[in-house]
Order: structure tokens, then C-alpha cells, then sequence
């Protein structure tokens, strides 16, 4: 059976837990163990950003094996969005890292006096000092560390949205996979937790290895048999601009409509064509629907169909490279995209 990394940060304190069989059969693994982990450990009085918080990134019973698209990362916490459970998802690479680095989840409470990142590897985990990360944009930061600890190296990491507990902060894994959604950046802020580090070269075993292998197959073969494939490898969320303006469904003008004129310009279609510079995948996808895009001198990934709508159609905004500058500052200072532009949108009306 696996285990769970706890650390609390107020007293600088790392332990190992092993991870209850009937809790892996009851709720899974990924958001199952992050609700019920919260639903015990905060409660209706619970500052989303006191020491009492708790802050879990969790995998699944498949993350880290060759099963497509496996490689989700469940990040969860009380929201200081909201006062309520918390919860957001991202792709990228961490979350299998997790598993090779020994552990199913990791949970995080207190408060460190100084800021700090944690690094992992291989079934050990240390508090380190980050006060020279403090203050750094998250592309610097994962830079930084990178140069320091080496390339091979995942990293998890907060932005200067975080540090200074913006309630739209976001988590950023890889520079552009983003735990966007209720906050939680800023709950990792409060922690004074600059960044997680992950380093590991543990496998995860399965059980019938053959059976599993043939599950695999079946499902990548589903995968390369469906119709909706080809279409959303080649633009991933950006494929869904078009058809939801042309049926009123494209947010536009602070949701007073759902047509945009310059719906076009935001498309996948234009993206690709004029921006394009490689394809990227998340761990073990087969849809590897990231389009990586240039733009001068500056390299990052499109921005998701949820961030067109917010810095284009939303603000009445049809210049495409607008919303992706605006999506790479949100990544670097660690922002969610959805919540910033549909609060410009709304301060606009
Ligand atoms: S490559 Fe695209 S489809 Fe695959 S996990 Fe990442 S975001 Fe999802």
C-alpha cells in the first residue's frame, strides 16, 4: 500500500503516513481523497488562510502508469475564493512525479516562519530555504530551481499573485499547467510555501501487468477511433470557439451575449495557423492537445477555450495576441485566468 507525505510547516515537521486500504477502496484516490481529507480536517470556522488550512495535492490509483491522460494532478484546500471547499485540477507532469517520488498524496498544514519550498525524492522529503525565490515571477522560479537542483526535476510553484494572497492565485506546474481555480495559490502563500520539488525514480507497480497493458491498448485504440480525436489533437479547448458562437453560446460582452463578431480571431484554427511552433502533451496523453505558440521572442502554450472567452469575447477584445500575453502574465504572476478577466469584465460594465 502506498503512502502520504504530511508536513507541517509550523513546526517543521515531515512524516510519512501510510495510506489506509479501505480509504484507496471507498474513494479512489485524486479528489475523492481530497474531499474527505478536508471534510475531516477543516471545518466551518477554518481561515482558508490560517495555519489550520490544509493544502493537499493528491494522484489517482492509475497516475504515474502508461494509462492515457493519467497524469492529472488534484490539488485541494479551503478556498479563500469562497469559504468552501476547494478543489482544482491540472495537467502536466507532476502529478506521476508524486507517485515516482514515493508518495500517493502530500498534505501541507502550519504556517513557516521564513519562506520555504519543499524538495522530495525518492521517499525523503526537506524543508528548504526559498527566500531568494521570493518575489520571482513562476517561470523564474521553476528556471531557478532548475538550474539549481537540474533539469529532470518537477516543479510546483506559486507566483507573486500567491505570496501576496491574491484570492485568484493560482498553482503553476511546468510554467503552463495550472491548478487555476478557488484560490489555492494563495493558500500555499500563506504557508509561505514557495514551491514544491519533485525528483524521484520509483516505478509504480501493477497488479496483472498483462491485463492492464491490454486495457491500455483498448483504450488508446477507443481514443484513435473516435471522431471528436483528430479534431481536438490539433486545437485541444481552442476547437470549441466557432461552434459555441455559432449556436450563442460564445460568453461575450460580460455574458449580455453569446455572439462575437471576432469570434474568428480567437479561434483554434487562427491560433495554429499563425502562432504554432510545436505540439505538447501531458503525461502519457495520446491527445497531446497542447499547441505551443511564439510570439517575438517568448515561447509558452495556447490559451484554453475558458481564457479566450475571458481576455477576448468577454471584454469585447478580438486581438488574439492580447489574450495570449494576457494568459502567459497570468501564468507567470500565478492567476487564474477565468476569475481576473470576469472581474475586468465586470468592473468594464
Ligand atoms: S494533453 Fe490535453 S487532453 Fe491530454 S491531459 Fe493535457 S490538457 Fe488534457
Amino acid at each position: 500500500m502506498g503512502k502520504i507525505l504530511r508536513v507541517n510547516l509550523s513546526a517543521a515537521r515531515i512524516s510519512d503516513q501510510s495510506l489506509d486500504k479501505s480509504l484507496a477502496r471507498k474513494y479512489l484516490g485524486g479528489i475523492g481523497f481530497c474531499i474527505r481529507w478536508l471534510y475531516d480536517m477543516t471545518g466551518p470556522k477554518t481561515d482558508p488562510l490560517g495555519p489550520e488550512n490544509s493544502l493537499i495535492f493528491a494522484t489517482g490509483p492509475i497516475s504515474g502508469t502508461m494509462w492515457p491522460g493519467s497524469g492529472r494532478l488534484e490539488v485541494a484546500g479551503k478556498s479563500p475564493q469562497t469559504g468552501l471547499i476547494g478543489y482544482s485540477n491540472s495537467g502536466g507532469h507532476f502529478a506521476p512525479y508524486i507517485k515516482y517520488a514515493g508518495y500517493d498524496a502530500i498534505i501541507v498544514e502550519g504556517r513557516s516562519s521564513r519562506p520555504v519550498y519543499l524538495y522530495i525524492e525518492d521517499g525523503r522529503a526537506e524543508i528548504r530555504d526559498a527566500s531568494n525565490l521570493w518575489g520571482l515571477d513562476t517561470w523564474e522560479t521553476e528556471d531557478c530551481l532548475k538550474e539549481e537542483l537540474g533539469e529532470e526535476v518537477k516543479v510546483a510553484c506559486i507566483g507573486q499573485a500567491g505570496e501576496n494572497l491574491v484570492k485568484m492565485a493560482s498553482i503553476v506546474t511546468g510554467k503552463c499547467r495550472v491548478a487555476a481555480r478557488t484560490g489555492l495559490g494563495a493558500v500555499m502563500g500563506s504557508k509561505r510555501l514557495k514551491a514544491i520539488v519533485l525528483r524521484g525514480k520509483k516505478g509504480v507497480k501493477v497488479a496483472k501487468p498483462q491485463l492492464f497493458t491490454k486495457l491500455v491498448e483498448m483504450g488508446i485504440e477507443s481514443i484513435e477511433k473516435s471522431p471528436f480525436s483528430e479534431h481536438y489533437m490539433e486545437f485541444g479547448t481552442t476547437l470549441l470557439v466557432a461552434p459555441m458562437n455559432s449556436i450563442g453560446r460564445f460568453p461575450t460582452k460580460n455574458h449580455w451575449s453569446g455572439v462575437f463578431s471576432g469570434a474568428e480571431m480567437l479561434s483554434g484554427e487562427y491560433l495554429v495557423e499563425h502562432y504554432r511552433v510545436a505540439k505538447r502533451a501531458c503525461f502519457s496523453c495520446r491527445f497531446h492537445c497542447k499547441n505551443v505558440l511564439k510570439l517575438g521572442n517568448e515561447v509558452g502554450d495556447h490559451p484554453e477555450y475558458e481564457t479566450l472567452c475571458s481576455f477576448g469575447s468577454n471584454l469585447l477584445i478580438d486581438d488574439p495576441e492580447f489574450v495570449i500575453k494576457a494568459n502567459w502574465l497570468c501564468d507567470k504572476y500565478g492567476i487564474d485566468t477565468i476569475s481576473l478577466g470576469a472581474t475586468i469584465a465586470w468592473a468594464m460594465e
